[in-house]
């Protein structure tokens, strides 16, 4: 799981993180839900190891990060449209988080078969990620994760781009894959209804301050405060 202690984060004498604590724990999938600004995607910068936090403590799997690279943190982030390497196929994709690691590249192709007969990208790795459907670009996303076994998925919004027509079934499938393979999942939204819909629990974000986290039906039914009560629509 994901440990966060009196995380603070400025820039340029802004604070954007203010004392944050969260917690996800293994297997869960927990949405951070806030207004564009509210930093989120400063704080999985900071869990990702791309920003450096000016006091608090990360730990992944029991384990203080502060002092490891973005590489050794063995965390997978995924983004809008799933950032993709759009000139490499689904297989050489896969493969990407494995290079430059002590694996030979007959031990690279035994895992990259592996995770791709277990999301069902078997029959599509010579294929580039805009020949393949939006759905299979979520399963590539997350083989990508799976195939250096991060112990952490961060999802940024990877569904906003997506047409709403296709955002119920790709949010279904999300959810049965994070089941499945039993993923520890941030996912950051600023939408209410993909929160209550994919999370099992919800952490409202104003303002670099966390106002509640709780179960979505507890989110809805029991706010914390008035910007919860509004933030997530809840009847007064
Ligand atoms: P959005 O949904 O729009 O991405 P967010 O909740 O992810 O919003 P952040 O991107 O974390 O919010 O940004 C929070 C605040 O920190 C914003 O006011 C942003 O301008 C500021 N900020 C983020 N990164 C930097 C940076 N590198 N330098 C200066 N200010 C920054």
């Amino acid at each position: 799981g994901l440990a966060i202690r009196k995380l603070c984060k400025s820039f340029a004498g802004r604070i954007v993180l203010d004392h944050l604590d969260l917690s996800v724990d293994a297997g869960q999938l927990l949405v951070l839900l806030g207004a564009s600004g509210s930093g989120k995607t400063t704080l999985l910068r900071l869990i990702a190891g791309l920003e450096t936090p000016d006091a608090g403590e990360i730990a992944i799997g029991g384990r203080a990060v502060g002092r490891l690279s973005p590489r050794q943190r063995n965390v997978s982030m995924v983004f809008q449209d799933f950032a993709l390497y759009p000139h490499m196929s689904v297989g050489e994709n896969i493969a990407f988080p494995l290079r430059g690691r002590k694996f030979s590249s007959a031990q690279i192709a035994t895992k990259v078969a592996d995770v791709a007969e277990k999301l069902g990208l078997e029959a599509l790795l010579d294929r580039r990620p805009d020949q393949i459907s939006g759905g299979q670009q979520q399963r590539l996303a997350v083989a990508r994760a799976l195939v250096r076994d991060s112990q952490l998925l961060l999802m940024d919004e990877p569904l906003s781009n997506v047409d709403v027509r296709r955002r119920d079934a790709m949010r279904n499938e999300l959810r049965s894959l994070q089941q499945e393979f039993a993923l520890t999942v941030l996912y950051v939204t600023h939408d209410q209804t993909e929160a209550m819909l994919l999370g099992d629990q919800i952490a409202v974000i104003d303002r670099g301050v966390i106002q509640q986290v709780a179960p979505p039906d507890v989110i809805y039914d029991q706010p914390a405060n008035r910007f919860v009560a509004q933030f997530v629509g809840s009847p007064p």
